[in-house]
């Protein structure tokens, strides 16, 4: 609800949530009541008045609200929902790059220091719909840890004037609960490079936000990860990519991918797809990102269906399995979202800054 994705998170409590406590329409924020944490988390505790009164010194001087709701939208570590690096199809590299940069290093620490100490800044960059926030739940799934995602542009649009308590209240709820992964999605929303129309309150969150990962770089022995996402890499400005020591492309599904990923889509479809017509399907989406691959396919088992006027009376038994022709009416309607020119940008910052192949 304030922009931290809270993805298949179990507990029973729900979270508190910005609506609790403020009422966001527009750009007045009221104050309208105080949400009761839904636990004793870290680093904090319920005082007698039902109030957390912080006792951990690193929340010191962060709002005590701001604590409870990020720590009411973290996804705790063993409740990341389970992706795992088969569930995402093709970028073997990005894969084995990100296994043994940041897996190992968090699961054997005390191999990792020194000259081998893991980056505490990746940016995973490249078209949309490619996987990049996957490959971030992977991520912590695996390194079993607490897992904070935010959207940088809620950060900038909802948060308007308090983006920058926010983003030190984070950084510092994430070392309380380290290891920890925080998950900056459209990050270039955050560190533009500077412009005259920029805002006094931009400003200062990007501020704020270096000087916070600088303080997890400085700090070696804290294990939080920072990972940002973007699809306009370019518009970051320099000290915004100094801060990330490893800058990963994540491009467009390549043939094999594709194919795997309508293997994996199709496994539970009724269908009547030969081999052959699928790596036709294969040849002719080329262009076609992770996330477009999954709408078409959506789209073509749909087409059994829509010619039915009265959904009542259908007995799924008698529903057709799809077929080559349902996936050419797709086509039709389902095109890539990707231009041509945005892969070439891609592709030219990679050469400029790209790491970790
Ligand atoms: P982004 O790169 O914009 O963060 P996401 O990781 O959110 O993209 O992917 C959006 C959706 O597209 C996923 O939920 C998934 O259904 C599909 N998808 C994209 N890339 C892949 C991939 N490589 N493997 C499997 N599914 C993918």
């Amino acid at each position: 609800p304030f922009g931290f994705y809270a993805f298949n998170r179990p507990q029973a409590p729900p979270a508190p949530s910005l609506q609790n406590c403020y009422s966001v329409a527009g750009t007045n924020r009221k104050k309208v009541a105080t949400p009761v944490p839904p636990s004793g988390p870290a680093g904090s505790r319920r005082g007698q008045q039902g109030q957390d009164e912080v006792v951990d010194e690193r929340l010191r001087n962060v709002d005590p609200k701001m604590v409870e709701m990020i720590e009411g939208e973290m996804v705790p570590r063993g409740q990341n929902g389970g992706v795992e690096w088969d569930d995402i199809a093709g970028l073997r590299h990005a894969k084995a790059a990100m296994t043994q940069a940041i897996i190992w290093p968090m699961q054997r620490p005390e191999l990792f220091t020194g000259l081998r100490a893991p980056p505490r800044g990746v940016l995973l960059y490249g078209p949309p719909g490619t996987g990049k926030t996957l490959i971030a739940k992977a991520i912590a799934a695996q390194c079993n840890t607490d897992f904070f995602s935010i959207s940088a542009s809620t950060l900038t649009s909802k948060w308007v004037g308090e983006g920058e308590k926010m983003m030190r209240a984070l950084f510092a709820v994430a070392r309380v609960h380290q290891p920890a992964v925080i998950f900056i999605d459209e990050i270039d929303s955050l560190l533009t490079a500077r412009s005259d129309g920029e805002n006094e309150g931009s400003r200062r969150l990007k501020t704020e936000f270096l000087v916070q990962v600088d303080g997890c770089n400085t700090n070696g022995d804290d294990r939080v990860l920072l990972i940002g996402a973007t699809n306009r890499p370019h518009e970051l400005d320099e000290a915004a990519r100094r801060r990330f020591t490893k800058m990963l492309y994540i491009p467009l599904p390549d043939r094999d991918a594709r194919k795997q990923l309508l293997n994996h889509l199709l496994g539970k479809a009724n269908h009547r797809l030969t081999d052959e017509e699928i790596s036709m399907i294969c040849d002719r989406t080329e262009g076609y990102s992770g996330s477009d691959i999954h709408n078409l396919c959506r789209d073509a088992v749909m087409c059994p269906i829509t010619s039915v006027t009265d959904i009542s009376l259908l007995d799924a038994a008698e529903i057709r399995a799809v077929m080559l022709q349902d996936f050419e009416t797709a086509m039709g309607r389902v095109k890539p979202t990707v231009a041509p020119r945005d892969l070439e940008m891609y592709l030219k910052f990679e050469k400029e800054f790209g790491s970790l192949r």
